[in-house]
């Protein structure tokens, strides 16, 4: 952090640690040393003259308007303040998903060793028919392995700060995106009916790459995330 320096706003004489200053009250001392407060009678002198007789202007302003770049500092402490936001890992929700990834693996297995008939000209189709049951398989196995060891996990979801975003949900770790390096988020939704659409976070890096965040295994929805990394990354966006 920088340090205050104290001029006169007007004429950018600078205090030299001398008391100059005299309060109603008859006592001298430094009034920034103090604050601006008469340290014998305690009255609080929220303008201050600059001494002219060794150097300054004679003119007064709002103490406060003394220190340099006082606003600056003060937004650089609360910048530094800001708590990161922590979305943890929805254990319930990452069970659910482990749930159905097993039923899938399950059914996968059960279509190929029970080969049921079904009545159905697409799905007699014998690689439709090899799609679904392996695919299922596939889907399965990955979703164990996955949702799994998301719920062996002891880290955070997903982390905000002024900084960037790590993310933990992916199966591969994205890791840390710095907010520098992101042009754009915004949200997509997949799926071709209401019951299956999946909605993402997308963040699109500067790069052009594409980051998509599922809500599936988090302590949130994409609603609320979304609204989450916008108000971030508005805030801490390098200016164009
Ligand atoms: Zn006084
Ligand atoms: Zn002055």
């Amino acid at each position: 952090m920088d340090s205050i320096r104290i001029r006169c706003p007007k004429c950018n004489w600078e205090p030299d640690g001398k008391a100059y200053w005299q309060c109603s009250c008859g006592h001298v001392w430094d009034t920034f040393s103090t604050g601006g407060r008469c340290p014998a009678c305690q009255k609080v002198w929220e303008d201050t003259k600059c001494p002219g007789h060794v150097g300054g202007c004679d003119k007064w302003s709002p103490h406060l308007d003394w220190y340099e770049n006082l606003d600056d500092i003060v937004d650089e402490i609360r910048q530094e303040t800001v708590m990161p936001v922590n979305i943890p890992l929805s254990k319930a929700k990452l069970t659910k998903l482990l749930v159905f990834s097993v039923v899938f693996l399950a059914a996968g297995v059960w279509m190929v060793v029970a080969n049921p008939q079904v009545d159905n000209p697409v799905f007699d189709n014998v690689v439709v028919r090899i799609v679904v049951e392996y695919g299922a398989m596939i889907m399965g196995l990955f979703g164990i392995y996955f949702f799994a060891r998301k719920l062996m996990d002891k880290g955070p979801g997903l982390i905000i700060d002024a900084q960037g975003i790590y993310n933990n949900t992916s199966a591969f770790r994205d890791g840390f995106i710095p907010w520098c390096e992101i042009s754009e988020i915004d949200e997509r939704s997949v799926g071709a009916s209401l019951a299956s659409r999946q909605h993402f976070v997308t963040i699109v890096k500067t790069g052009g790459s594409r980051i998509h965040i599922s809500t599936n295994g988090l302590e949130t929805n994409h609603e609320d995330l979304l609204k989450l990394m916008k108000s971030y990354y508005e805030k801490y966006k390098q200016p164009a």
